[in-house]
């Protein structure tokens, strides 16, 4: 190695050591305020049920369970499917995933886990940098299968709530809408929940209705829960879809699944 070479070598290992080490720092920071998000979350909900009173819980509490079982269906069924049809399995693969699953439902970020997918993706379930480098980042930007769901369910909660029935037309108008929002939601924090007013909208519920403004604040309240759910789905979808492309493209190593 000439001296030209050695000095951008030290170069280089020096601003990699710079951001390796801001991002420790942040993942510190990050884990500190989490410890605190429970308390959060608790002032969150008493606000909440301080401005409406105690008989939105009833339907807030569905909506979250609505979201929690449908998330279980899709991870279960969906990518289980979809997993075992290329011979994968989902119990196999989920305890490999735990990693990012639960990052991503505790930071609430799809960008924010990506660091910690990518690692997951190499180290435990064995795929080639050339495969995840690519799909990862991509997933953690266009692929939302949560927010998606969260969308649709959050929509027809405030359709319910201003007793607003909903056509079947309109349902599938949600199903269409939903998926474009989600495939234009940041992967970070509460985006989500700015691009529920886009579905919102196509279905005829727009936010300048001080109804729907009501309806829609209920959902604000507690968002931060839904948002954990959601984005732990998002980032498993990343990781199932990772996994295919790099098992059709022979760059998977299946002896991590043993
Ligand atoms: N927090 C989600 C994510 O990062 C996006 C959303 O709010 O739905 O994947």
């Amino acid at each position: 190695m000439n001296s030209k070479d050695e000095r951008l070598k030290t170069a280089g290992d020096t601003v990699f050591k710079v951001f390796d080490g801001l991002a420790e720092a942040m993942y510190k920071i990050v884990r500190g305020i989490l410890e605190y998000m429970p308390i959060g979350v608790f002032a969150l909900i008493g606000y909440v049920v301080a401005t409406y009173g105690p008989g939105v819980l009833g339907p807030l509490g569905i909506a979250v369970i609505a979201l929690y079982v449908g998330l279980f269906i899709h991870i279960f069924l969906v990518y289980g499917g979809i997993l075992a049809i290329f011979r994968l399995n989902i119990l196999k693969f989920l305890k490999r995933a735990s990693e990012a699953m639960l990052t991503a439902f505790v930071t609430r970020s799809s960008s924010g886990t990506l660091p910690v997918t990518m690692r997951v993706a190499e180290e435990k379930l064995g795929i080639g940098k050339e495969v995840y480098a690519f799909t990862l980042p991509l997933g953690a930007t266009i692929n939302m299968d949560g927010t998606a769901m969260y969308q649709a369910i959050a929509t027809i909660f405030i359709a319910n709530a201003l007793g607003i029935h909903l056509a079947p037309y309109q349902h599938l108008l949600i199903v269409l809408t939903a998926v474009l929002a989600s495939i234009g939601t940041a992967g970070v924090p509460g985006a989500g929940l700015i691009m529920l007013a886009m579905v919102l909208e196509g279905v005829g519920l727009p936010l300048t209705d001080p109804n729907v403004a009501l309806a829609y604040s209920m959902i604000a309240g507690i968002d931060v829960i839904l948002d954990m759910g959601r984005t732990m789905v998002n980032v498993t979808g990343d990781l199932v879809g990772t996994s295919i492309v790099a098992k059709t493209e022979g760059e998977l190593d299946e002896s991590k699944w043993k």
